[in-house]
C-alpha cells in the first residue's frame, strides 16, 4: 500500500457527506475522513490497513466502524472490494475503471496496471459469453 496524489475518484468531504447522508448513516468526522482516505489516498489497502491508518488519527475507532465505513463505500459503487489469490483478505480498489493488477511477491505490494499496456486474448467459445477481464500478473519489481 502506498499514497498517492488525489485522484478523480476522490470525492470533496461535501460530496462524501451526501453519500453516507443518502445510505442513511451520520455523516461524522471520523467516517468522512475514513472515506477521504480510502478513496483519495490509499492503494488497495485491505480493513486492517484502514483500520493501522485510522489508529494513528482517530483513537477509539472499532474495526466494525471501518468495516462498515468500506462496506457502505462499496454499496455506493464508489469502491470495489477484491479477493486475490495470495491472500485471504479483501482489498479495496478506489480504481473503478477496468484495469489489471501487478503482484509484487517480494512486498505483497499491489499495482495497477493499465489495460492498453496488456493484451489478453480469448478464444473462447460456444457457452462463453466474455464480458470482461481481469489478470492478475506475479512477479518482483526489476531493481
Ligand atoms: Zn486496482
Amino acid at each position: 500500500m502506498k499514497l498517492t496524489n488525489p485522484k478523480s475518484h476522490c470525492l470533496s468531504p461535501g460530496e462524501i457527506e451526501s453519500t453516507l447522508e443518502k445510505a442513511g448513516v451520520q455523516p461524522t468526522a471520523q467516517r468522512i475522513a475514513i472515506c477521504r482516505y480510502v478513496l483519495c489516498q490509499a492503494e488497495h489497502p485491505t480493513a486492517e490497513d484502514v483500520k493501522n491508518w485510522a489508529d494513528k488519527n482517530f483513537p477509539k475507532m472499532s474495526l466494525a466502524t471501518v468495516y462498515n465505513t468500506l462496506n457502505l463505500l462499496v454499496k455506493a459503487g464508489l469502491l470495489k472490494e477484491v479477493r486475490f489469490p495470495h491472500s485471504e483478505k479483501a482489498i479495496y480498489d478506489n480504481n473503478l475503471s477496468i484495469h489489471h493488477h501487478f503482484l509484487d511477491e517480494g512486498s505483497g505490494e499491489i499495482f495497477d496496471l493499465n489495460p492498453e499496456e496488456v493484451k489478453v486474448e480469448s478464444k473462447l467459445k460456444g457457452k462463453f459469453e466474455v464480458k470482461q477481464v481481469e489478470v492478475l500478473f506475479r512477479g518482483r519489481l526489476r531493481a
